[in-house]
């Protein structure tokens, strides 16, 4: 018996007959749940809840924060140079990444949002350009489109959370130039399909992979897939140095046209060995460099990018395995289970009603759980509603399409729908076995009590 093994013994004994039964169902070969595992009284109608202490997960990267990271930012303090330089922090960094995810060319930048409106430069995107974007993510892949002055698009999602496939086609005019699908909360957009309408039509793709880096789709890293992919490495990401992003393309001319864009328009004598020989003119673009303290950060970070991926989706695998045989379960839809990152394992509750009774009920056992987060559904923001730009005479809003469009909640009814139905728990890299356990044991006891499926 080895260790893990003989802890999860102890802890099943500690659990009791009834705790333990309910544990054990969830093991494949395990008796079905209808073979009748109680009903257990919930925490929330003041039953025993699961656990005593909440069970969550903060962001993921400074969880292996360590020596590395500390040397390489010490390193940087000692040589008293913290701007970019080839060779430097950043450059390894860059290194790193690319042949990480298996791109000829990575550069970084200073966000995700930034690393988007380079992608939007390198695209050529502008007035008059309309992009397909989905109906549920980020503020800054809707405010990426409109600083470049063009016409965001959206498209509603399906139960993967990722743009639909099939509703793409129906929403591309002349005037369409790039399409963004995103990747979000750790799963993966269903790209072939994707990439085959853009095709068809001679669009462009960029990947949003601010919310799955690490993720795979058919076995290729996203981020290496589409014409160009973009990353966060903001506090709440896979890796992370509180603040940055990046940007990737195997596309010489894409390359040097965001690189340009990223660096006041120019590419500086220093960078002509990793830009290549130059075959566009400068323009007027922006600086957006990472410095050297973040690209310490990041080079350690990304040395550990396998490490957190695995813990992430070898804990999610375990839950989705310990509830599979719950009746009538529905999990989120996936593009590809294998690839997903497995921050978060979702289930469809029917309705918004029993998607936040299931939730409160979730946290009343001690087990942190929530509703699809950290993207918007932005059609529906008042904000983006309200077409509200910094200057009166905006072009995205000033051409026919522009003046338009109707966003607002009546244009994304399916989005709203599914987002309010889904409930799910996130996942730790660095969650323990029993920590695991506690997750099914919980899920199960919820799902039984409420009836759901
Ligand atoms: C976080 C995020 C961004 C923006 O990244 P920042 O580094 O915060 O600017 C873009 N897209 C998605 C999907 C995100 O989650």
């Amino acid at each position: 018996m080895d260790f893990q093994e003989a802890n999860r013994r102890e802890f099943l004994a500690s659990l009791g007959a009834a705790g333990a039964a309910s544990v054990l169902v969830g093991s494949p070969d395990g008796p079905h749940a209808q073979a009748g595992e109680a009903k257990e009284k919930l925490a929330i109608d003041g039953g025993t809840p699961v656990r005593k202490s909440a069970l969550s997960t903060g962001p993921t990267g400074p969880q292996f924060y360590d020596d590395v990271e500390k040397n390489e930012l010490l390193e940087v303090l000692a040589s008293r140079s913290p701007f970019r330089t080839p060779g430097g922090k950043v450059s390894q960094f860059e290194q790193a990444y690319a042949a990480h995810i298996g791109v000829t060319f990575a550069f970084a930048v200073t966000s995700g949002t930034t690393a988007l409106y380079t992608a939007m430069a390198a695209m050529e995107v502008g007035p008059g350009d309309e992009v397909i974007l989905p109906a549920w993510t980020w503020y800054a892949d809707h405010d990426a489109v409109i600083l470049s002055g063009a016409l965001p698009v959206f498209v509603e999602i399906d139960e993967s959370f990722s743009i639909d496939p099939e509703l793409i086609e129906a929403k591309i005019t002349p005037r369409t130039k790039v399409i963004v699908p995103s990747h979000l909360q750790g799963g993966v957009a269903d790209l072939d399909p994707i990439l085959e309408i853009a095709r068809k039509h001679k669009l462009r793709v960029v990947e949003d992979c601010a919310q799955c880096c690490g993720g795979r789709y058919k076995g290729k890293f996203v981020g290496s897939i589409g014409d160009l992919g973009i990353n966060s490495f903001q506090l709440g990401k896979t890796i992370t140095a509180g603040e940055g992003g990046a940007v990737t393309t195997s596309d010489p001319v894409l390359y040097e046209r965001a690189f340009r864009f990223h660096d006041v328009g120019m590419v500086s004598r220093s960078f002509n060995a990793t830009v290549g020989n130059g075959v566009l003119g400068a323009f007027a673009s922006c600086n957006f460099r990472m410095n050297e303290f973040t690209g310490a950060v990041m080079k350690g970070q990304v040395q550990k990018l396998d490490t957190i991926c695995q813990g992430l989706r070898a804990n999610a695998k375990k839950v989705r395995e310990g509830i599979a045989d719950l009746p009538g379960l529905k999990l989120r839809k996936s593009a590809d289970v294998e690839g997903d990152l497995g921050t978060t394992v979702f289930l469809d509750c029917g309705t918004r009603e029993r998607r936040d009774r299931f939730l409160r009920a979730m946290r009343a056992e001690g087990v942190n759980a929530a509703g699809p987060g950290g993207s918007v559904i932005l059609p529906a923001n008042a904000r983006i509603a309200s077409k509200a730009t910094i200057h009166p005479q905006w072009p995205s809003f000033t051409t026919p399409q522009g003046k338009a469009i109707a966003y607002g909640p009546e244009s994304c009814p399916r989005t709203i729908d599914i987002i309010g139905r889904f409930g799910g728990v996130s996942i730790g890299p660095r969650y323990t076995e029993e920590d695991v356990q506690d997750i099914i044991r919980a899920v199960r006891k919820v799902y039984l009590a409420m009836g759901l499926g």
